[in-house]
């Protein structure tokens, strides 16, 4: 596999409020985001042009921010308008966009109170996250690590720090040979995988876990608004390991998974079938509506 790095590459980044060449957009090795994991970001994707759901991955940022402690130097309508002045420097249609917020460098200890809050928004295209394995379903492992409880870390945060669990749980997954983890929570629950949510599709009803320790993804509420239209009871409660066995489909649902059907989970074989069929052309048919029709369907 040829890797391009992603720091030497071609176009523009948004930072602090201008475009930068990509290859100059660069920190100082003493930033307290780098030392001390204060920075928290998103990952959106753009459809033909129309970042999906931007203003809820905006406030989501806005939001992890002041969870972490910091106001956002920028108004929401800045930072929409930052993330589509990206796609279009770049030229791209189809993209992932990646905000990311930190403290700067003026103080370099555990404290970091008055420290410069900085913003950059990087976009690139990015295809699909789980390659041609998606639609024959992935094979997930079961993570060693599990998620912190809301009393030990900020769960509701998009904060980098909480990632660093997600990366050792995923490195080992595909050690392994799978393309994924599930995570379960502080009290041995399931909870999710290491950058997605999960589904369970049981006795015809669609079943995942209570968002208590992990983000409550806006891909997850887009798929439980899709499902009620189908009138499929969407229940969120709290899922035991246990249950694994009897889900007759299991999907995973985040901005860079889109739908992706499960076909192996934590040792349970399983057969992706009718509502992940569904849903996944669902979702793939409301992604590439206008942001006006995208809010009257999950409104509903
Ligand atoms: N959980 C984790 C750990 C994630 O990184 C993501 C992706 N942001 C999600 C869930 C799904 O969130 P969303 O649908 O908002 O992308």
């Amino acid at each position: 596999m040829t890797l391009v790095p992603f720091d030497d590459r071609d176009g523009w980044i948004w930072w602090d409020g201008a475009l930068v060449p990509w290859r100059d957009a660069k920190l100082h090795v003493l930033t307290h985001g780098l030392h001390y994991a204060s920075a928290v970001f998103e990952g959106e994707r753009a459809y033909a042009g129309n970042i999906f759901r931007l203003r809820d991955h905006t406030n989501r940022l806005i939001n992890s921010a002041r969870i972490m402690g910091f106001e956002l130097p920028f108004t929401a309508e800045q930072i929409d308008a930052a993330c589509n002045e990206v796609l279009t420097a770049n030229g791209l249609v189809d993209a992932y966009v990646r905000p990311i917020a930190w403290r700067g460098s003026e103080m370099l200890a555990v404290a970091g109170q008055h420290t410069k809050i900085h913003v950059a928004i990087a976009a690139w295209q990015w295809p699909s996250y789980f390659g041609d394995a998606r639609m024959a379903g992935i094979r997930m492992g079961l993570a060693e690590w599990k998620r912190p409880s809301p009393e030990t870390a900020p769960t509701a945060a998009k904060a980098t720090g909480l990632y660093m669990i997600g990366t050792l749980a995923k490195h080992k997954a595909e050690q392994d040979g799978f393309a994924d983890a599930l995570m379960l929570d502080w009290r041995g629950k399931v909870a999710e995988a290491t950058g997605a949510n999960v589904f369970f599709v049981m006795n015809g009803e669609l079943h995942t876990p209570k968002p208590e320790g992990f983000l409550d993804g806006i891909t997850r509420r887009s798929v439980m608004s899709l499902a009620r239209a189908h009138q499929m009871k969407v229940v969120e409660r709290v899922i035991e390991p246990a249950e694994i066995p009897l889900a007759s489909e299991v999907f995973l649902a985040g901005t860079a998974a889109e739908v992706t059907p499960v076909a192996e989970i934590a040792g349970h074989r399983v057969t992706p079938g009718r509502v992940c069929e569904t849903l996944l052309k669902d979702f793939d048919a409301l992604v590439h509506k206008s942001p006006e029709e995208v809010a009257r369907v999950v409104a509903g």
